[in-house]
């Protein structure tokens, strides 16, 4: 077996608004060493972290009542599993590059200010990545930190995907279709290059399928439509998040229900989607389509219905469609949500072979299906480590 560098590695940090999912990856390699998540943090925070093989690393002792804190205890068990490490960069997720950031950026003084100033399109997520750099800046002083956009990938989309019809001052303000899950959708991308390169060359619909949950159109490796807009709530129903909905619905709670923006953004981001519609009962797939009864099948209806509308819209606009790709944790895991999204879609020349799609096999399509549906596992994770490594020269030293 090869002997794996403890001596150096790459940290790739996920900061969500109440977790924080780190990854340390050594020099070479698409496996990491360890991984770890830090939830709920606050007072009831929980940190867990794994090795290589799974198993569970004795955690440090830390306060998780803040990110902070919860960083401070990630990197103490860290170090304690791997005396002497040096990091050679710190890779992170960033939800919002702006309409500027194309590509992964290291960290300067300058990008933290103008991703500061993102802050206003994404203030859920993005003071949470940005205080994520600074805990990482001030524990590894002198490494370099590289920011990974959610956005970036959908940044050469053409303009009416790009854009709301609304006075065209606010497109110039900033306020635009970013769309999201980029990292997602750059690494399925890369996969699709690798295992299926015909589709790259074509038109292929990506459905990134979790708690949070969009859809890409892509012809050509480029995107050309996305599910998602200016925030993470547009698009299909997720967890808690409602997806597309009538603009004119946020003026009945404002106007008629006296809602103000605070209750309203709990109602959109925490209380809707899957868990709003199957009346609290859960915002997990998995427990909705064990429940089994009509409050699930609300909801698990209407996702499917989502899935289809997106689909056909995003065959239309790319004049056709050569492949599907299911991604994320409800695409990846979930047989029962691929074979009804493939339900009646043979007009499209879709059609899954029943037994590959219960085994959730890569390629799922029947041999008589004219588009190819596959199954690609992501790996955000890997994307933000490669940008890592890119930053810090190791990759290039690889390929000379
Ligand atoms: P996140 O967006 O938080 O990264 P994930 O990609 O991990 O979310 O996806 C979580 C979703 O995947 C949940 O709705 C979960 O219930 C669903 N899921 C995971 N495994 C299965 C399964 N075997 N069957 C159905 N749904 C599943």
């Amino acid at each position: 077996m090869k002997d794996i560098d403890h001596s150096s590695g790459f940290l790739t940090l996920n900061a969500g608004s109440s977790s924080l999912k780190v990854a340390l990856f050594p020099t070479e390699g698409d496996d990491p060493l360890i991984t770890g998540r830090a939830e709920r943090i606050g007072p009831e925070g929980e940190l867990a972290l794994q090795d290589a093989q799974d198993q569970p690393l004795a955690v440090a002792p830390g306060d998780l009542t803040s990110h902070a804190g919860a960083l401070a205890a990630i990197i103490a068990t860290i170090k304690a599993a791997h005396p002497g490490l040096e990091l050679a960069a710190v890779g992170h997720r960033v939800v919002h590059g702006g309409p500027d950031f194309t590509d992964p950026v290291l960290v300067t003084d300058e990008v933290l200010d103008r991703l500061g100033q993102l802050s206003s399109f994404a203030p859920l997520h993005q003071p949470h990545n940005i205080a994520g750099i600074r805990a990482a800046m001030a524990a590894f002083p002198g490494v370099p930190q590289v920011a990974c956009f959610d956005t970036a990938f959908h940044r050469g989309q053409p303009f009416v995907n790009d854009t709301f019809a609304i006075p065209f001052r606010y497109y110039e303000k900033g306020v635009r279709r970013y769309g999201f899950h980029g990292l997602s959708y750059d690494y399925v991308t890369g996969e699709l290059e690798r295992i299926a390169p015909h589709l790259m060359a074509g038109r292929v619909v990506v459905a990134h399928l979790g708690n949070g949950a969009s859809m890409c159109a892509i012809h050509r490796g480029r995107s050309v439509a996305s599910s998602m807009g200016f925030s993470a709530l547009d698009g299909l129903p997720m967890g808690t998040r409602c997806g597309q909905i009538d603009p004119g619905v946020l003026l009945y709670m404002l106007d008629q229900e006296k809602l103000d923006t605070a209750q309203i953004r709990q109602v959109l981001y925490n209380e809707s989607g899957l868990l709003g519609l199957s009346g609290g009962l859960a915002s997990d797939m998995r427990s909705l389509e064990q429940a089994d009864n009509a409050a699930a099948h609300r909801a698990i209806d209407y996702f499917v219905f989502r899935v289809q509308r997106e689909l056909g819209a995003m065959a239309a606009v790319m004049g056709g469609i050569d492949g599907l790709i299911f991604c994320g944790g409800i695409g990846e895991n979930s047989r029962v949500i691929r074979r009804r999204v493939c339900e009646r879609l043979g007009w499209m020349g879709i059609e899954i072979d029943h037994g590959r799609n219960a085994e959730s096999a890569t390629l799922i399509s029947s041999e008589f299906s004219r588009t190819t549906v596959m199954i690609v596992k992501t790996r955000e994770d890997l994307v933000i480590a490669r940008a890592a490594r890119l930053a810090a020269g190791i990759t290039e030293k690889e390929t000379a």
